[in-house]
């Protein structure tokens, strides 16, 4: 574990200034406090103390309960299909960490080859043998990519990347693993998101310590740049971000509720909360609390 006193990058080892300093306040798994710190020579943020027990941090219910038949009424992820079909509208597409499978199923639906890796076991049974998807269950994706060798024409990673360690590891493998031509979606909390100013600590998508890391756009170009991957669009304006948007004010409602408060009535909040009073900031290109990113390989 680093030293929260004095870290130092853990991917280039640059200085670093710390940002904030907060609790699990989304599902307050305990009392600790971790420290979120900004390099100053590269940009990363990282949380500079992650727990030894970061999958205690996981709960059970973290994952959500959907059917096949939940998945077809709802069509939650439609506005992802939207986006990514902008870019790429069909091909061998692997997703990394999906959870429950609902975007896997939805590009399944529009005609991609979806395979899957996500380090839920319950998760993983639930793609193969429900969705009929090849899911892989691991917690270290990049060895899984390096082992098989397969080539994608899309690969995503919706809300993945700021919760896997050495995300510099992840990115190389997938950067390898995309055919030329091909490209990489990344959706990731927004470091110049304006409810940070607002929110502070309290910011839901700080989400101690589930999150690791955050990444301004300009690190992930420039980690990815020597493999050939160039930025090609990125926006913090979709609806997919917009529903980011108002889940931050929803869970900020939650942290009021008494700790023994039932988690389903508390859920009540994650569906969000829209301050149409603060649209202006919050909605304004650059600003969202989160940005999806499409990488193009050369
Ligand atoms: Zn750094």
């Amino acid at each position: 574990m680093l030293n929260h006193l004095s870290p130092i990058c853990p991917y280039c080892s640059g200085k670093a200034k710390k940002l904030f300093s907060g609790k699990d306040y989304n599902r307050r798994v305990s009392k600790v406090i971790f420290h979120l710190y900004a390099c100053e020579k590269c940009g990363l943020w990282f949380v500079s103390n992650p727990p030894d027990n970061l999958g205690d941090y996981y709960t059970e219910d973290y994952h959500g309960e959907v059917t096949i038949e939940s998945l077809a009424n709802s069509h939650s992820e439609k506005p992802k299909i939207d986006f990514l079909t902008k870019y790429k509208n069909s091909g061998d597409l692997l997703e990394i960490g999906p959870s429950m499978g609902a975007f896997c199923y939805e590009a399944k639906d529009v005609g991609f080859n979806v395979s899957a890796i996500e380090m839920n076991a319950k998760c993983v049974k639930f793609l193969n043998e429900q969705m009929k998807i090849r899911a892989v269950c691991s917690d270290n994706p990049a060895k899984i990519i390096e082992q098989e060798k397969l080539k994608y024409d899309v690969i995503c990673m919706w809300h993945s990347l700021e919760h896997i360690p050495e995300p510099w590891k992840i990115l190389d493998a997938v950067a390898k693993a995309l055919k030329v031509g091909g490209i990489l979606v990344i959706a990731v909390p927004n470091p110049n998101a304006w409810q940070i100013k607002i929110m502070g600590k309290y910011w839901p998508h700080h989400d101690f310590p589930r999150h690791l890391f955050a990444f301004p756009v300009k690190w992930l170009e420039n980690h990815l740049a020597k493999y050939g991957i160039t930025l090609k669009a990125v926006t913090t304006k979709t609806d997919v971000n917009n529903y980011w948007n108002r889940f931050s004010w929803g869970m900020l409602f939650s942290y009021f509720c008494p700790s023994k408060f039932p988690r389903k009535k508390e859920a009540f909040f994650h569906k969000g909360i829209k301050f149409k009073c603060f649209s202006k900031w919050e909605e304004k290109e650059g600003n969202g609390s989160t940005y999806v990113a499409v990488l193009e390989k050369q």
